[in-house]
């Protein structure tokens, strides 16, 4: 049996893990806690440790996870700014992730961020739920005619992408490698990062989080947003300044801003802290504004995209245990 120790895990990742490697000799242990250095006794006897996004994967834990006898780090998840790669290289610990398992899942979950914003449906659910039908302040846009803005046409960016150009949207994309086939066959125009953000009455951000991207949205970028415009990060918080998100949304300017990522929702997301004070100010000011959506990285959270991550890691893990290659373009290094 191959010992595979399952940090970070909630009631919905362990049938599919357990499904997906019916007869494959993996003896699955399920550890609520996140794994960093402060935890990594934890993973004391395991050959696999299988981790997700706010798992901290450091040099000092990556060390600790070394001398522990561990051999394979199995991320269930697509995203591997968690993860020290030199470090785990260096230290002969391999590591895979779940490169796409589900484009559609999270695009789509963007898309709803989208059109609940701007169609106001949790202020109208409250409403009716308290028999107040009016439907005053509840006034949207046609999104039909207006103009999007994909920054990142992955896998991701160009579901998103096609699913707003069958709104009759026009859209605008930026890639540092754009696929330009791709942006033929479905009418998108590229064009460079500051035309695109500027242009784009909905701008929904799809690129990884690297040096790079960091920030990407900050105060000038915030600044050459047309008055009124979406802005959608169903990617990695980080991407967004939250301190000059918080300035230009108290100004006016925005329209709405849906969010499925925040740069500090380690600890915070996907924990119940119902009924106990939110320690982050940051957090609970952007929850006190009428037009920001906020959901807890739950993009990624379909029937479909939960079974993918589970054939893929658990096909890894057992790969691994006997000797065989990792399923293709898993393999981080
Ligand atoms: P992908 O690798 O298919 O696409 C990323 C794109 O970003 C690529 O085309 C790449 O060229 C582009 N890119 C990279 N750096 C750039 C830069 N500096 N400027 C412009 N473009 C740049 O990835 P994907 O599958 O589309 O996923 C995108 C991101 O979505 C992931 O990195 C992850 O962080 C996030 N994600 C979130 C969830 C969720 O549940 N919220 C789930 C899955 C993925």
């Amino acid at each position: 049996m191959i010992p595979v120790y399952v940090f970070d895990t909630k009631p919905y990742d362990r049938e599919p893990l357990q499904r997906a490697s019916a007869g494959m000799e993996i003896e699955w242990r399920f550890l609520e806690c996140r794994l960093s250095a402060e935890t990594v006794s934890a993973a004391r006897g395991a050959h696999t440790v299988c981790t997700f996004v706010n798992d901290r994967l450091d040099r000092p834990c990556l060390e600790a996870l070394a001398a522990l006898g561990v051999k394979h780090i199995a991320l269930r998840c697509a995203g591997f700014n968690s993860v020290d790669l030199p470090a785990a290289k260096e230290l002969g610990l391999a590591v895979t992730r779940v490169p796409a398992y589900s484009p559609y899942a999270v695009a789509e979950h963007a898309i709803a961020l989208l059109l609940a914003l701007n169609r106001k449906i949790p202020r109208a659910n409250n409403r009716v739920h308290d028999l107040n039908f009016s439907i005053n302040g509840l006034v949207g846009i046609d999104l039909h005619g207006k103009t999007a803005g994909i920054y990142g046409t992955g896998k991701i960016g160009r579901v998103t992408a096609q699913i707003l150009r069958g709104f009759g949207m026009r859209v605008l994309a930026f890639d540092v490698f754009p696929s330009v086939e791709w942006a033929q066959h479905y009418g998108v125009e590229y064009t460079d990062a500051q035309t695109l953000i500027r242009e784009a009455a909905v701008l929904s951000l799809h690129t990884p989080l690297t040096p790079e991207t960091h920030h990407l949205i900050r105060r000038e970028t915030l600044e050459l947003m047309q008055p009124g415009a979406f802005l959608i990060n169903v990617s990695r918080g980080a991407l967004i300044d939250s301190s000059a998100l918080i300035d230009a949304l108290k100004s006016g300017r925005l329209g709405g801003v849906g969010l499925d990522v925040y740069e500090e929702e380690e600890g915070v997301f996907f924990e119940d802290f119902s009924g106990q004070i939110l320690q982050d100010d940051v957090l609970a000011r952007l929850l006190t504004f009428p037009n920001v959506l906020i959901t807890a990285h739950q993009a990624f959270l379909t029937q479909e995209a939960l079974a993918e991550i589970a054939r893929v890691t658990a096909t890894n893990i057992h790969a691994r245990g006997h000797g065989q290659p990792f399923l293709a373009e898993t393999a981080l290094h």
